[in-house]
């Protein structure tokens, strides 16, 4: 009998194995309650819905959404929805578990979740998704609400998508509790109760935490270059902030184009041709496209991944030569290419610090509508800003304890204040 033998591709490492696996290192290292460490191991519940939607062309089609509610120890699961193809329950697992570390290390009273819906939105009208959106809402019954759980936009999903998901949920409860029920999500349009600065508030979020690294190692953001992976919301307003700083935009990518220019690129026209364009950046004049593959490897100071996750891998990390990659995404990179970054002493700030400012934006919308109030924008930008700078000085102090990365102090952070509501509350019964 003859064997041969198979060589078999490097497997790709899923987002879900990530963020396990930074569960576990922080984990061991702070010596989490084995008890906590069990219950945290797992989701709390995962809600998988099939809906028909009659499309444009009278056919009918069947769509799949997820809700994973990982944990709900601090308050009620919190997280956006994302429309994507590449959505499937693992993901909705991965996002719902760093939802929780999130809202936990930015001392948020909320719990983690995530969800959304399986498609590519631009295969879709405009009405098609308003369909689909409120057949999804309607699907998801009442397995959210505004102190259950609390939607928020996320990848491909905005304030117009929110507010028919409020409108629909409100709609299917009792009128006399249709006001307090229009708070079952955040990040809608102003008109529907949404907060002035939620619409910038991740991206404005990321370069609050640039502006608390630059201080650390005595740098100048002023004339410091960078390059944007995605644009999107969190994408187009980091750079935007980062501008303000005197920071210079040298390459954007998205999944149609990789836009170069040493000059620097205009945020704002991107932003006005990317929107007649479909949300796509690919035909923009203002900068020269070049091949994706070397994006990454540009020379820069500023690496922002604020796409999807799974960027910044074992098989590209080693090009960066960046100072800082500043994560704006969810688990934009994984094991492997966070070994290599560390190893050639490139400072990551980790997405469950560095892209907070959108649901530090979203308490405050949640906030401002159970008060019944109307804040300005200023006061807003502030008060998120005040609260990153509280997050990134407990995650310095605790990579001093431990004489650990960022990463895992921000983990242990988190972690802590979860075990700590444990230990206090006990289990039921
Ligand atoms: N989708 C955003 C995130 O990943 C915001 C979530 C929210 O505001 O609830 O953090």
């Amino acid at each position: 009998m003859t064997t041969t033998t198979v060589e078999k591709a490097p497997r790709k490492q899923g987002m879900y194995e990530v963020v396990m696996e930074q569960f576990a290192h922080a984990a061991d290292i702070m010596d989490l309650d084995p008890g906590v460490r069990k219950i945290l191991a797992k989701t709390n519940s995962e809600i998988v819905v099939h809906f028909p939607v009659r499309l444009d062309n009278g056919k009918i089609e069947v769509f799949t959404g997820y809700r994973v509610q990982h944990n709900n120890a601090l308050g009620p699961y919190k997280g956006g929805l994302r429309y994507h193809p590449t959505l499937d329950i693992d993901a909705a697992r991965a996002l719902a578990i760093w939802m929780t570390w999130k809202t936990s290390l930015a001392g948020l009273p909320y719990g983690g979740a995530k969800g959304g819906v399986e498609i590519d939105p631009k295969q879709y009208s405009q009405g098609e998704l308003e369909r689909i959106t409120r057949r999804f809402t309607y699907a998801l019954g009442d397995n959210i609400g505004p102190d259950l759980d609390i939607p928020a936009p996320d990848v491909n999903t905005n304030a117009q998508i929110m507010a028919w998901i409020a409108d629909t949920f409100s709609s299917t409860k009792s009128p006399s509790t249709r006001f307090a029920n229009l708070h079952v999500v955040t990040g809608k349009p102003l008109g529907a109760g949404g907060l002035e600065g939620r619409d910038r508030a991740t991206g404005f979020g990321v370069v609050a935490n640039l502006k608390t690294w630059a201080k650390i190692h005595k740098h100048d953001l002023k004339g410091m270059r960078f390059i944007v992976q995605g644009f999107g919301n969190v994408g187009y307003w980091t750079a935007h902030f980062l501008l303000k700083e005197g920071a210079i935009l040298i390459a954007v990518q998205d999944a149609t184009a990789t836009l170069h220019d040493e000059k620097g690129i205009d945020p704002e026209a991107l932003l006005e041709h990317s929107d007649a364009n479909g949300r796509n950046i690919k035909g923009f004049k203002g900068a020269k496209e070049m091949e994706p593959k070397d994006f990454f490897a540009l020379p820069c100071d500023i690496v922002v991944p604020a796409a999807l996750g799974n960027q910044i891998t074992g098989e590209n990390a080693g090009g960066i030569k960046a100072k800082v990659v500043a994560e704006g995404a969810n688990g934009p990179t994984n094991t492997a290419g966070e070994e290599i970054l560390r190893k050639n002493k490139v400072d990551i700030i980790p997405d469950i610090l560095c892209n907070s400012g959108g649901v530090i934006g979203s308490y405050y919308e949640w906030l401002q509508n159970k008060r019944s109030e109307i804040w300005k924008i200023e006061e807003v930008l502030k008060m998120i800003h005040d609260k990153i700078d509280t997050s990134f000085t407990q995650v310095i102090a605790t990579s001093a304890e431990f004489k650990v990365d960022w990463r895992t102090s921000a983990y242990i952070v988190a972690l802590r204040r979860l075990e700590k509501t444990y230990k206090e509350r006990g289990i039921f019964p």
